[in-house]
């Protein structure tokens, strides 16, 4: 570092400002890593990081060993979850164009597809392939890189994704640019208000940064959505069908893998192959419509 770099303000360490208001959240640590803004109550995580360095979190072994165990083994499990979320979009939406941002291999096109014209994209080039050799219109692309027509589409949906973006507020920005006028942008994420959530405190099993950076309540949620001209007109505590086997390994081997855990694993495996339901009420399903 020269002296002269104190002078370039792209150096200069920056003050985590809150994407929804703009308040200064320094040093307003909730728990170690993660702030809270002062004034509207966004929770996120105190780090910059790159596109770059998100593009390495999601390389093929987040998909397979990292975070998800085997993410194509669960495609029965993560299809039931995507089809009961398409009985309630379908109430709001019934036909038109659908985007979703993020779609991975493309299990939740593979459904909408039967009602909507049905389009995707994901940073994911192996994803991505493996949804366009299903049939599945997938580009490989940075959401906000991509050119889309603005008011255009009946539905955009982000599953479980808005937490790991490191900006939140561009995407849903340009979501709802994409959205005709009527038309819902459909979110999951974790409810950081949640008993769940507050009971756990830094424990709750949805705070991970580096691959989640924001933590959502209702509140939060909603005024993100209004300031963007999107009104909620669905909100629930959504379920989830699960592979207990990837609960199974989610509890020995992740984040602790070891030879014997990972034998111990293997001998477990095949007793467990079904899903369990399961509802902690700590995972938001959000619908807004465009004004
Ligand atoms: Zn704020």
């Amino acid at each position: 570092m020269t002296p002269n770099d104190n002078l370039r303000p792209d150096l200069a360490p920056k003050a985590p400002l809150c994407i929804l208001c703009g308040a200064d959240a320094t040093n307003r640590i909730l728990y170690p890593g993660i702030l809270k803004c002062p004034s509207c109550g966004l929770v996120f995580a105190d780090t910059h990081i790159s596109p770059d360095e998100i593009r390495q979190l999601y390389r093929q072994g987040y998909f397979f060993g990292d975070e998800y165990l085997n993410y194509l083994e669960d495609k029965p499990f993560l299809q039931e979850n995507f089809s009961a979320r398409l009985r309630t979009i379908r109430k709001f939406s019934n036909g038109g164009n659908l985007f979703e941002i993020g779609c991975a291999y493309g299990f939740f096109l593979d459904l909408a597809r039967h009602h909507w014209k049905a389009e995707g994209c994901d940073i994911s080039a192996q994803a991505c392939s493996y949804a366009q050799q299903q049939g599945l219109n997938a580009v490989c692309s940075e959401f906000l890189d991509l050119s889309r027509p603005e008011n255009h589409y009946d539905v955009v949906a982000l599953w479980d994704t808005i937490e790991h973006l490191s900006r939140p507020d561009l995407y849903i920005e340009k979501g709802a640019r994409l959205l005709k006028s009527g038309g819902v942008l459909c979110v999951t994420t974790g409810d950081i208000g949640s008993t769940m959530a507050r009971m756990r405190k830094r424990r709750w099993r949805l705070i991970h940064p580096p691959t989640h950076l924001y933590y959502f309540d209702r509140l939060t949620m909603q005024k993100l959505l209004l300031k963007n001209g999107l009104d909620v007109v669905h909100f629930e505590h959504c379920g989830y069908s699960r592979s207990v086997q990837q609960m199974l390994y989610s509890l020995l081997v992740l984040n602790r893998e070891t030879p014997l855990r990972k034998s111990i694993y293997a001998v477990l495996k095949p007793l467990f192959a079904f899903s369990l339901y399961l509802n902690l009420f700590d995972i938001m399903f959000v619908i807004a419509r465009k004004k």
